[in-house]
């Protein structure tokens, strides 16, 4: 059974330590994966205005944000310009590269996608792209051959973005198979890789599901007959949970599983045909993701 395996990087901090920390774990278990990165100004801390919606409050007291992420990361950007990750953390970037794994845009800004895609123009789009390839570009050598939108925060506007770049694939939606989106009729030629599995936020706290339960959790909806896409983050997984992912690497890889970059899947599962995508929310994380129209995200009940 394949395992896509997604490292999503979202701050400063998580760069700078999640990062190195992951590679570690994934080196000492032979694993490859595919690492999207934050490259312009961390300005995260700005979700703290979050704050004040009672949801947020619910959650944060849920998953223990504030050990999980660290105050360092909520008040970014807040009281001064964040720094530009890709030019204070190149480093880290290219040694990841240097390590095997694909290395992929996640944002130029994650803190601005996330929170105003909806309002952004094609310009707008377009340009954060350009300016978060660019950096990629200069750190690699070469453009990044991939992309994943923060959040899953995606549009046709995106779609069609991103169809000006030489990425060989997105995963930009939640879903259950490769597939070609399709916007205004017309199929664009960049695949899409949904993650298929929900997150630690989003499933720590719900339906009995603990901390020391959430391995085993996850273990049980991995499907041999399935695609599997599972997205860490480095802020997460790569810090405060670094212990119980690797025992979850360690349990998956006895169950025989093997860990793989998405772009190894797109050799080995089958394109499904054309889908559109569409704007849903999903149990355990506010707001709306974006996801394979027909697709069933199963994320557990509420
Ligand atoms: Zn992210």
């Amino acid at each position: 059974m394949r395992i896509g395996l997604r490292v999503d990087v979202d701050t400063f901090r998580g760069t700078k330590y999640g990062v190195p920390n992951l590679c570690k774990v994934l080196a000492d278990h032979s694993v490859k994966a595919s690492f999207f990165f934050s490259v312009g100004p961390d300005n995260m801390g700005r979700h703290l205005w979050r704050l004040t919606r009672p949801a947020f409050l619910f959650k944060m007291a849920r998953t223990r944000a504030t050990s999980l992420y660290g105050w360092d990361i909520l008040l970014r950007g807040t009281l001064w310009p964040g720094p530009v990750i890709g030019e204070k953390l190149s480093s880290v970037i290219r040694s990841t590269s240097d390590a095997g794994h694909e290395v992929g845009l996640h944002a130029w800004d994650h803190y601005t996608w996330q929170a105003h895609i909806d309002e952004m123009e094609d310009d707008a789009i377009s340009e954060t792209l350009r300016r978060g390839v660019e950096i990629l570009t200069e750190i690699l050598g070469c453009p990044p051959s991939c992309s994943a939108a923060p959040g899953w925060k995606c549009n046709n506007k995106v779609l069609l973005a991103k169809s000006q770049f030489p990425f060989r694939y997105n995963s930009d939606c939640r879903g259950e198979s490769i597939f070609r989106p399709i916007v205004g009729g017309r199929e664009i030629p960049q695949p899409q890789i949904p993650v298929t599995l929900p997150t630690y936020d989003e499933v720590v706290g719900r339906n009995g599901v603990t901390h020391g339960t959430y391995n085993d959790y996850m273990l049980a909806l991995l499907d041999p007959q399935k695609l599997n896409v599972l997205t860490i983050h480095a802020e997460v997984e790569g810090i405060a949970c670094l212990d119980m992912f690797e025992q979850f690497v360690k349990k998956a890889l006895t169950k025989g599983a093997s860990f793989v970059p998405l772009g190894v899947l797109l050799r080995e599962y089958p394109e499904t045909g054309s889908s559109a995508i569409v704007a849903k929310g999903i149990p355990g994380r506010e707001g709306w993701v974006c996801c394979q129209v027909s697709a069933r995200v199963d994320n557990g009940n509420d």
